[in-house]
């Protein structure tokens, strides 16, 4: 039997808000399987959440990001390299638009409300590798992984800005991994299937999506939790260590069908 075991391992996980975050998903995973980890919040509301999730894990460190600010995105890794070391795995679980905007056309998407969608949802990916990169090489090479989903690819009814920023978020991927490569970094991407989060309510029309994605995907249901964290945990280990620069579709077989 292959068993996971990365003890000796460090990881950052962005975007746990709550229980239900994909992020805490992952980060349970992770830690399961022996990694110690460092979990970041985004502000002040978000913080007893995530110091009390936090202390359910083995040694963690809890520190503030807002994946806008780069001077947080330096003192996170100042304050790995000072604790950790080395970095070996990075879980960017971030998105956000301006709901006045989700809520709109994509015609209609204000010059701001595209700023802070790409800038939040795909830009923190290149600041974020960027900064991880140094502690990385210190562990002989990492594994980045993002969440995207499938509304980078085709029109969803409700994610507008959302889906353009999906789209950048995976061309950043590709391009990331080309230059991280030569580091033995991998930069990959989880395309999830409908998630109930405090993200996703944010979605007009989702609990629409959800329904619609149980009757139509080829499994008949709704993905996991323990299915997307899976996933993350297999591209953090060595038995991911060939694949760079993908996007990994996690959804019961959604993206697969035509009409
Ligand atoms: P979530 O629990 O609400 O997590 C999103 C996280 O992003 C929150 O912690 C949020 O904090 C954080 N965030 C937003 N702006 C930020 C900023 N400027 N700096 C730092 N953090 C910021 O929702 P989730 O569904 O797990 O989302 C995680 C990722 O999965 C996202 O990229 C999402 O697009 C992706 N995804 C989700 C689904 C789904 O159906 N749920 C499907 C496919 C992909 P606040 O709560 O303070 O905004």
């Amino acid at each position: 039997m292959v068993t996971i075991d990365l003890s000796g391992h460090t990881g950052l996980v962005v975007g746990v808000a709550d229980k239900h975050s994909i992020a805490w998903g992952i980060a349970q995973i992770l830690s399961e399987a022996g990694m110690r980890l460092a979990l970041t919040y985004q502000n002040e509301r978000l913080e007893r959440n995530v110091r009390e999730l936090a202390s359910t894990l083995p040694d963690p460190l809890v520190l503030p990001l807002d994946v806008t600010d780069d001077r947080q995105i330096d003192a996170v890794f100042e304050a790995i390299g000072n604790q950790f070391g080395r970095l070996d795995c990075l879980i960017h679980a971030v998105a956000f638009a301006p709901r006045e905007d989700l809520m709109k056309d994509y015609v209609e998407t204000s010059r701001d409300g595209y700023r802070i969608a790409l800038d939040v949802s795909a830009y923190s990916l290149a600041a974020l590798a960027r900064g991880a990169r140094p502690l990385m090489k210190e562990s002989g090479g990492g594994s980045i992984v993002t969440l995207t989903y499938y509304g980078s690819e085709k029109v969803v009814a409700g994610y507008n800005v959302m889906g353009v920023a999906k789209a950048a978020l995976e061309a950043s991927v590709r391009y990331l991994a080309n230059d991280l490569g030569p580091d033995n970094i991998r930069v990959n991407a989880i395309s999830a299937g409908p998630m109930k989060t405090l993200a996703a309510r944010g979605i007009p029309g989702f609990m629409n999506m959800l329904k619609y994605h149980e009757e139509k995907a080829p499994l008949r249901r709704r993905v996991d939790m323990r299915e997307l964290a899976g996933t993350a945990l297999f591209l953090c280990s060595p038995l991911g260590s060939g694949i760079t620069g993908e996007v990994i579709h996690v959804d019961c077989g959604y993206n697969i069908l035509g009409l």
